[in-house]
């Protein structure tokens, strides 16, 4: 895309359904470390686009985490290859920032002519030639499924199941004030399509692996809460990964323990990364509270609830940081 042109933003369904309609081959991405939103949308979008007859390919930087293997269709998606795919159309989607897709799934995409930007985050820029930007969708999966709807698009069972797990996962299953009743209805047609809500919620949630519960344990053991009560932390140090054998995603979702927390507003979770870098990830109870503001901060992003940091380390640095300023945001809760 060239910077001098004019970028189209909050783009409609049926313009994105022309780009797409025009085109034949689509590589479809999403930021790294996903989670059930990111893989979701590309397996719900990239499923519907093959049963048009489309040319796809689904890269993801960091590949499938296994928590997430259960997906039907998940073995198409793969890291990026090596050499630029031939590919007109990119597709970004659940993706805050560009940058965020990785610089070897940016490599893959390289020769697309056209960029499509499907996403929820409040934060995002609108870096795509089409921009479909809905905040106040809890899921880029139920943008997807309203796409797919608008557009009549096919909807095979594996975009089925992905749309379901992509929203199950963005919402806490269904409860976050994110959820509309626009969600249950979506969920509700899922189901009337047979989709079977017993196994894939059992496939979702009661599926962890052991060391999940062994990294539950290391981290409640660094729980710190504020005087107040208001703000509780916690922290992965590398020896801890390196010695529980850690994964990637067996973080996912743990923050939420100490968001539920009764007087804790705000929750925070620091986390040394391979090569140094500190990973932020911060939830809030209360929308006075804005930690995709605290995050953009430090060159971070999200949503007003839940956002997320990548920072230089070392990890105290960080922390008092980010500490400070999720204590000032506290004190000038609006
Ligand atoms: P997490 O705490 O990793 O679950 O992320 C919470 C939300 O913030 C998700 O919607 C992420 O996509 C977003 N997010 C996390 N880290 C970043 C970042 N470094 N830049 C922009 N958005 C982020
Ligand atoms: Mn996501
Ligand atoms: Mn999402």
């Amino acid at each position: 895309m060239n910077d001098s042109e004019e970028k189209t933003t909050g783009a409609s369904f049926a313009e994105v359904g022309e780009v797409i309609a025009n085109h034949q081959s689509f590589v479809i991405m999403s930021h790294v470390r996903p989670d059930g939103d990111a893989i979701g949308s590309q397996i719900a979008l990239g499923f519907s686009l093959m049963a048009l007859g489309k040319t796809v390919f689904l890269v993801n930087e960091d590949g499938v985490p296994e928590s997430l293997e259960f997906f039907k269709g998940s073995g198409k998606v793969t890291t990026p290859p090596s050499a630029p795919l031939d590919v007109e159309v990119a597709i970004a989607l659940d993706t805050a920032t560009k940058p965020r897709l990785g610089e070897g799934a940016l490599h893959a995409a390289s020769k697309a002519k056209v960029w499509v930007n499907i996403d929820h985050h409040v934060s995002n820029p609108a870096y795509g030639d089409l921009n479909v930007i809905d905040a106040t969708s809890p899921a880029t999966g139920q943008i997807i499924y309203g796409l797919i709807k608008a557009l009549d698009f096919p909807m095979p069972d594996e975009t089925r199941d992905a749309i379901y797990v992509a929203v199950s996962t963005d919402t806490g299953s269904f409860q976050y004030g994110s959820t509309t009743a626009k969600t249950y209805e979506m969920a509700a047609d899922l189901i009337c399509c047979g989709l079977d809500v017993g196994k894939i919620n059992a496939d979702t949630y009661d599926n962890n692996p052991f060391r999940k519960l062994e990294l539950m344990r290391a981290l409640l053991n660094t729980l710190e809460i504020s005087d107040d009560g208001k703000l509780a932390h916690w922290e992965l140090r590398e020896a801890t990964r390196i010695e529980l054998d850690l994964q990637p995603d067996d973080s996912e979702g743990l923050i939420d323990l100490i968001r539920g927390v009764k007087g804790v507003l705000v929750a925070a979770f620091f986390e040394e990364l391979e090569g140094g870098k500190i990973r932020v990830s911060m939830r809030s109870k209360d929308k006075g509270v804005n930690v995709c503001d605290v995050a953009s901060r430090f060159g971070g992003g999200g949503h007003t609830l839940a956002a997320g940091i990548r920072m230089v380390g070392p990890l105290e640095d960080a922390r008092a940081k980010v500490l400070a300023a999720l204590a000032e945001a506290l004190n000038t809760e609006k």
